[in-house]
């Protein structure tokens, strides 16, 4: 596994600064620029390294687990744990940089002059919330929701023509898909070929378009989506469905959904991790003879704690095992049980007395 070191390819330590990032990168870059003989593989990597880093969410993923969605190392694992964010993800302040990805695959991605048709803009992202209870992560879940969306319209099959009307070649790209563009970024304008906006990189166009989709190859509609859910995923953690977002023009790639979950706070137990924590209120005599306490875990099952006796207030009991399972390897976090010790209220009189009778004996 090639697992890089984002933040020492920009040369920082792990706790620095957005400023911090940002300043680095930009030093780093133009060192390393292409355009001024600099380290082609260098720049990719330093990009790379501030495209994860400058992203608050990605940043916090990369953090945690070494990496982030869309990494290769991940294999044919289909969920991804990532949150996407449109375009390049930089935020300079010299107005539009685009994205300069994209300008360094045209120049050292082999692609430069070559007469290859455009790569065909996909369709765009969805991202959707899905509030989940606590004891829905305990086990994998499967939930389906329902998103309005763009999908392939039936009518022509997301071609976009009238069936049975021909296709001809785009005038304004003469069937490349491509026009030369203009591109202006911190470093310099940059002559770049660009997606052609007539025929959005197909190079042909139907002579007829079609009735029900005006020539789109797509429509808006709802559709029942079914995610699975592993168990231990957490607040906030994003899937990605890849190919689940909206349809592209005229059979493009589709875009990806994004599912985020949302954890509604639970009565009893708290998170933190894969750990929960629970206050529990018992009374001065268990705490002082000892007992059992049982609570309700997140599958319903029943624990009971032993209580010692002289057990003070505030007292914590860790069950080890029995929290969140991890998401990402084998077992659970653990329970913690803090017992708060209850004064008696509403008393009879017999327990007056008895209480009367305690004092007495210097309780
Ligand atoms: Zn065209
Ligand atoms: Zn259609």
């Amino acid at each position: 596994m090639d697992k890089k070191d984002y933040y020492k390819i920009l040369g920082l330590e792990k706790n620095a600064t957005e400023e911090q990032i940002r300043k680095a990168y930009y030093n780093l870059a133009h060192q390393h620029h292409p355009d001024k003989n600099g380290d082609a593989a260098k720049f990719k990597e330093i990009n790379e390294a501030y495209k994860v880093l400058s992203d608050k969410q990605k940043r916090e993923q990369y953090d945690k687990y070494g990496f982030v969605g869309g990494d290769p190392n991940m294999g044919g694992f289909n969920w991804q744990d990532f949150a996407q964010q449109g375009g390049g993800g930089f935020e300079f302040n010299f107005g539009d940089m685009g994205d300069i990805g994209d300008i360094f695959d045209q120049f050292f991605g082999g692609g430069m002059g070559q007469q290859t048709k455009g790569k065909r803009k996909k369709g765009s992202d969805i991202q959707i919330d899905l509030e989940l209870e606590l004891e829905d992560v305990i086990k994998s879940i499967q939930k389906t929701f329902v998103v309005s969306k763009h999908v392939s319209c039936n009518r022509c099959h997301g071609n976009g023509a009238e069936p049975g009307s021909q296709t001809e070649e785009c005038h304004t790209c003469r069937g490349t898909g491509r026009v030369q563009q203009m591109k202006r970024t911190p470093f310099g304008v940059f002559t770049q070929t660009g997606l052609c906006p007539e025929c959005q990189g197909e190079g042909h166009k139907p002579k007829i378009i079609c009735n029900v989709c005006k020539g789109e190859g797509r429509i808006k509609k709802e559709e029942e989506i079914a995610v699975t859910i592993p168990a231990g995923a957490d607040h906030n953690q994003v899937f990605s469905i890849p190919g689940k977002g909206n349809a592209g023009r005229r059979n493009a790639p589709s875009g990806d959904l994004y599912v985020r979950i949302n954890l509604k706070p639970h009565k009893v137990f708290k998170r933190k991790g894969d750990d929960l924590y629970a206050r529990i209120m018992i009374p001065f005599t268990k705490a002082a003879l000892g007992g059992d306490v049982e609570i309700k875990n997140l599958d319903q099952k029943t624990i009971i704690l032993k209580v010692p006796k002289e057990t003070q207030s505030g007292k914590v009991f860790k069950i080890s095992d029995k929290g969140i399972p991890h998401f990402s390897h084998r077992g659970n976090g653990d329970i913690y049980l803090e017992l708060v010790v209850q004064t008696p209220e509403k008393l009879s009189r017999k327990q007056k007395e008895l209480l009367e009778e305690l004092r007495k004996e210097g309780l």
